[in-house]
């Protein structure tokens, strides 16, 4: 098994290389963990009253929703209750490295599928790679690192040729494209969505995720859940959450307009960079790229080197946050162009 090891430590800088929301949570679920009690702490949490809440949100029945931590957790549940020794995993790639990392921890054989140098969804070969033993297929949409999108009818169309599979679409960054599948839980019999809390919510830190499915699918998942992986003080904030609408869509709005700002930015300072519907871009910084990242450091801002991602060699993803923010890291770039033409011309 690979091992896998964010690049954390010294974050304490303008953080845009892990796709986090760069500011904070809603004020309402800061309120709601100061009124956590002594006594509350005590108790294992339960995670059915606020998996039914979630459940209602997103229009559906307290049996298609577990509740989990982060994504993480339901990407480790998915591989854990349908991989087994025979089985192969369709993963699209570049994406999300944890699909890869699970899966390595089962008997399945891992079978990628790489996009074209555009990076757009490779839906033909995805097709053309289904055996009779896939079991399991993993699609981030929006994808990371790319920001890259499938669309509902190309969705369909997997779902439709790869029956006997479940078909995963994680939808971590949904927020900041604004289509969803989610709505055909229960009527598509292999869909599986997972939807984060890390991101446009900004609750990285309790780990929170929510996985979607049939009410039979899950019960498989349920069977190798821990009972208590969703501790009760982030249940608690995602009660607060999930009630603070206006919060989400004031800080959604505001990573549009920075996004749209910034990816004019870069166009204006020469960069090319992949289309993106997510709350990052990965932008073409070519040889140079670790310089890059070094430079940027060295100006307070984080970013993240990608260039090891199949077919990312050069590609730096770059977190969009607030539009003062990203109006920093503009400058920074230019900075760092500007002394590497100087570099260039000693
Ligand atoms: N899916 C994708 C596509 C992601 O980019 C991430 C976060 N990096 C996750 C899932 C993990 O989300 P969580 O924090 O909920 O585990």
């Amino acid at each position: 098994m690979p091992e896998y090891h964010p690049p954390l430590g010294s974050r304490d800088r303008l953080r845009l290389d892990f796709n986090e929301n760069t500011l904070a949570c809603s004020p309402a679920v800061l309120a709601a963990i100061q009124n956590i009690s002594a006594a509350d702490l005590t108790r294992y949490p339960e995670r059915e009253p606020v998996e039914a809440h979630a459940a209602s949100h997103l229009g559906l029945a307290p049996s298609q929703v577990i509740l989990t931590n982060g994504v993480d957790e339901a990407i480790h549940i998915l591989c854990q209750a349908f991989l087994g020794t025979g089985d192969e995993i369709l993963l699209p790639v570049p994406t999300y490295t944890m699909y890869e990392i699970y899966a390595s921890s089962t008997d399945a054989t891992i079978v990628h599928v790489q996009a074209a140098e555009d990076f757009a969804f490779p839906h033909n070969a995805l097709l053309h790679a289904i055996t009779p033993r896939t079991k399991l297929i993993c699609i981030a949409n929006p994808n990371s690192p790319t920001g890259a999108i499938a669309t509902r009818n190309q969705i369909l169309e997997i779902a439709a040729a790869a029956l006997h599979a479940l078909v995963l679409v994680d939808e971590a960054y949904y927020h900041f494209f604004g289509e969803t599948v989610i709505d055909l839980v229960g009527q598509i019999p292999n869909l599986v969505v997972a939807r984060t809390f890390s991101k446009a919510y900004g609750l990285a830190s309790l780990r929170l995720g929510l996985l979607a499915s049939s009410e039979e699918n899950l019960h498989w998942c349920r069977r190798v859940l821990s009972p208590y992986s969703v501790n009760s003080v982030a249940l608690v904030a995602l009660a607060a959450a999930l009630d603070d609408q206006p919060y989400l869509d004031w800080y959604v709005a505001e990573v549009k307009s920075a996004r749209t700002e910034f990816l004019a930015a870069l166009t204006q300072l020469g960069l090319k960079f992949t289309t993106t519907q997510a709350n990052f871009v990965l932008v073409n910084i070519g040889p140079a790229h670790r310089e890059f990242v070094h430079s940027l450091r060295s100006q307070g801002i984080l970013v993240r080197d990608r260039s090891a991602d199949p077919g990312c060699q050069g590609r730096v993803r770059i977190t969009i946050g607030t539009r003062e923010q990203m109006r920093q890291a503009a400058a920074a770039i230019q900075q760092f162009l500007a002394s590497s033409l100087t570099g260039a011309t000693k």
